[in-house]
């Protein structure tokens, strides 16, 4: 049963569970990150970097009055992975920061992705395409390169634009037409199922939570599409405890209609911006006004079934 205490000392209070440092594609390292956080007055924050585990950081953010959470994001795929259709990202919180399991999962993920590479240069350039290594890493910004990477790289590569255009004829295509092009190009050891993103989350003292579920470019473009509460019901019984209700990436008439899937189903509801340190964002900017419930992602409250909400949202301001 959920209580909602009005707590008016923490109305000043700001918490974050979803951030980005250096450690992916983020722009802040995890220090910046905390100095950042002081500064905001956000309390708590999960650094939840793309399949990385980020140095344990938790008496630095102590000693600046914050509570970091210990998180990862994991990238995985419904249905067949190695198609990288329909992506899903899983939030996991509270990771056992030296827990080898995921460590050791996400160095043989790391090896895997390096070997793809050669795969995806070697189908384009059969192709008559040019594959820049500095474009692809650009397009990478620092992490291994992936698929839609080496697609960013080559369509947007002048000395490819007329090939492309006929392999291609609808410019609306060009980017299915490369990933077509490297269909077979990714191994199965790159990539995660949806099961296997929650188990491993689990099995490392994680609590897996599904992130932005309606993030324009994966996941359910809306609260009501097919398949989301059957996905949710389908991975209950594999551990997953929550979905990120509140995010950057969520129109705000979707968020009391993701709140109602979550709370039908016994999930804690989280939320937090997707921070990249990028131009116009903000630790802790997530908008609360349509709604009016926060569930904290205490210590306590990672408990699955004994989630406390512990403030309103109308205390944050
Ligand atoms: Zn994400
Ligand atoms: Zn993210």
């Amino acid at each position: 049963m959920i209580f909602m205490p009005k707590i008016s000392k923490l109305n000043r209070n700001r918490i974050d569970l979803h951030v980005h440092s250096t450690h992916s594609d983020g722009r802040l390292s995890p220090q910046n990150i905390l100095r950042q956080c002081s500064q905001e007055r956000v309390n708590m924050v999960a650094l939840a970097d793309h399949d990385r585990l980020t140095p344990d950081l938790r008496a630095v953010a102590r000693s600046l009055g914050i509570r970091l959470v210990i998180s990862t994001e994991l990238g995985c795929y419904r249905n067949d992975p190695t198609k990288m259709e329909h992506p899903l990202h899983i939030l996991g919180y509270g990771i056992a920061p030296s827990s080898n399991k995921i460590l050791n999962k996400l160095a043989a993920l790391d090896e895997s992705r390096r070997n793809d590479c050669s795969r995806f240069r070697q189908a384009l350039e059969a192709e008559g395409l040019e594959v820049r290594e500095e474009d692809v890493l650009r397009e990478a910004k620092g992490q291994i390169p992936r698929r839609f990477h080496y697609s960013g790289a080559t369509a947007k590569n002048p000395n490819n634009f007329e090939l492309l255009s006929r392999l291609s004829p609808d410019p609306k295509l060009k980017y299915a037409t490369l990933r077509q092009i490297m269909s077979d190009c990714v191994s199965r050891t790159s990539v995660l199922s949806p099961a296997e993103a929650t188990n491993l989350i689990k099995s490392s003292g994680g609590f897996p939570v599904l992130a932005h579920p309606c993030h324009k470019s994966d996941g359910w473009p809306t609260p009501d599409s097919p398949g989301l509460a059957e996905f949710i019901e389908e991975h209950l019984p594999l551990g997953l405890i929550g979905m990120e209700c509140y995010s950057s990436h969520h129109q705000s008439h979707m968020i009391p209609q993701l709140i109602k899937i979550a709370t039908d189903l016994n999930l804690a509801i989280t939320g937090g911006t997707d921070f990249h340190g990028r131009e116009g964002e903000r630790l802790g900017a997530i908008k609360f006004k349509d709604v009016s419930t926060f569930i904290d992602l205490t210590d306590d409250m990672l408990n699955p079934r004994g989630c406390q909400i512990i403030y309103s949202a109308s205390d944050l301001g």
